[in-house]
């Protein structure tokens, strides 16, 4: 029988009784280890003897990335130090960077659920894997690379960039997956047109770093390329990294590894539950991390909960790729939006560019109005204005459950900027 690195869980309730026993197993561990955590479940008044059903991790209080800031350079440590193997830091672009530490029985955990991502996207052992993204202490190559050794494939460790030689190495070694962002999946892909190798290359399959990526930059890639699959890994430093989750071949969602944290999807401002398939915020809660456990880590990312059972069968639950950051969210007319909904409800209408601003304000009646600035898309007839306006203004009410107007400007005419363009303009009191 090939070895698999799914879960041995037979039913939900099965997986819940894990998840138990791991956060009973965390609560301890945290509060015994480390004196951060002692302090905040004290202030809680949460003891590890409170811990007794899933429902009690509600009374857990909330780590943010403050604590882990405050910290610096080792924070929320819960083991000694001759325990720690190693370290990763997040770049951090504001305030100081955020540095984790990892025990050996970390980095083994970490390989395996990672390897279970080339599982779920249906790799063998004949497969070969190039390697492209960053390795170092900001990213975690090296988690692609021992994961997909761990699975038994062969791994490429390439590297990011240098698209001369990422070619070569696709058509020498005949690399069937390619683990890269999305935007350098999108110049490969233009490159190998470029250079008319489709032919000479064997590339089936590609898998995402946690970058944002949109619906038509994808379509492109797969095109270009003849994908059979795309795959979004999601990652961040302070749960492992890369490799928490991947969508399965069915691509319903990101199927999330439940039986290593718990995920709680909530509302930033009540820091509540959302009802079941609504955007929030994800909270994570590890349940066997050593070195830095987290407790209801707030991550700020934005994602919902899938509802429902996947086709493939799989009893790992699911959750949506990410829709944005909980510190862009606006809330308008008692509706919590998100930039990110925008941007996924206009980019799956035609006729209109990837660009677009959204202007906040509040008129003489009192109430709150948006309005929509959108690109016509290059070369669409500006005749068709009223039709793409009335297209839009349907679809967000259809989907975001919220009145706009919306106002078409000419192909190029909204602000481009090489790092995230300001996309919100609140110019309410
Ligand atoms: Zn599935």
């Amino acid at each position: 029988m090939t070895e698999t690195f799914m879960p041995d869980l037979k039913s939900e309730e099965e997986l819940r009784a894990l998840q138990l026993e791991g956060l009973k197993w965390t609560v301890r561990h945290a509060y015994q280890g480390s004196p951060t955590y002692r302090e905040k479940l004290d202030e809680a008044g949460v003891t590890p003897d409170d811990i007794k059903t899933l429902d009690d991790l509600k009374r857990l209080p909330f780590t943010t990335a403050q604590d882990l800031q405050e910290g610096y350079p080792f924070p929320l440590l819960s083991v000694p130090f001759e325990k720690v193997v190693r370290i990763h830091a997040s770049s951090g672009t504001t305030g100081k960077r955020k540095v984790l530490c990892y025990t050996q029985k970390d980095i083994e955990d970490w390989t395996h659920f990672f390897a279970r991502c080339y599982e779920m996207a249906q790799l063998s052992r004949q497969d070969r894997v190039q390697i492209a993204v960053g390795y170092g202490i900001w990213t975690a190559g090296i988690s692609f690379q021992m994961a997909c050794e761990r699975f038994g494939a062969m791994a490429i460790p390439a590297g990011p960039g240098n698209l001369d030689m990422q070619c070569q190495f696709l058509v020498d070694f005949q690399s069937t997956v390619m683990c890269c962002t999305a935007s350098m999946g999108l110049l490969m892909a233009e490159e190998v047109n470029r250079r008319g190798l489709r032919d000479k290359i064997h590339l089936k399959k590609m898998i995402f770093g946690s970058e944002r990526s949109s619906d038509a930059m994808r379509r492109r890639i797969k095109e270009l390329l003849g994908l059979e699959h795309m795959f979004d890994i999601p990652g961040m430093t302070e749960l492992y990294g890369p490799g928490t989750g991947l969508d399965c071949v069915h691509h319903t969602g990101i199927h999330y590894w439940a039986d290593y944290y718990i995920l709680e999807i909530l509302d930033p401002e009540t820091l509540e539950p959302v009802p079941e398939g609504e955007t929030g915020e994800m909270v994570v809660t590890t349940l066997r991390k050593e070195a830095v456990p987290l407790i209801r880590y707030r991550t700020r990312d934005l994602t919902r909960a899938i509802p429902g059972k996947c086709p493939c069968g799989n009893i790992l639950p699911r959750h949506d790729r990410i829709l944005g950051r909980s510190d862009d969210m606006i809330i308008f007319r008692a509706v919590n939006i998100y930039p990110g909904q925008i941007d996924h409800v206009l980019s799956g209408i035609s006729g209109i560019g990837s660009e677009y601003q959204i202007i906040l304000e509040r008129r003489d009646d009192g109430k709150d109005y948006m309005t929509l600035k959108v690109e016509r898309d290059h070369g669409v007839d500006p005749a068709r204005d009223q039709e793409l306006k009335k297209t839009i203004q349907g679809e967000i009410k259809k989907q975001i459950m919220v009145s706009t107007e919306v106002e078409i400007v000419d192909y190029g005419s909204l602000p481009r900027s090489e790092r995230k363009s300001k996309r919100v303009f609140d110019n309410r009191e």
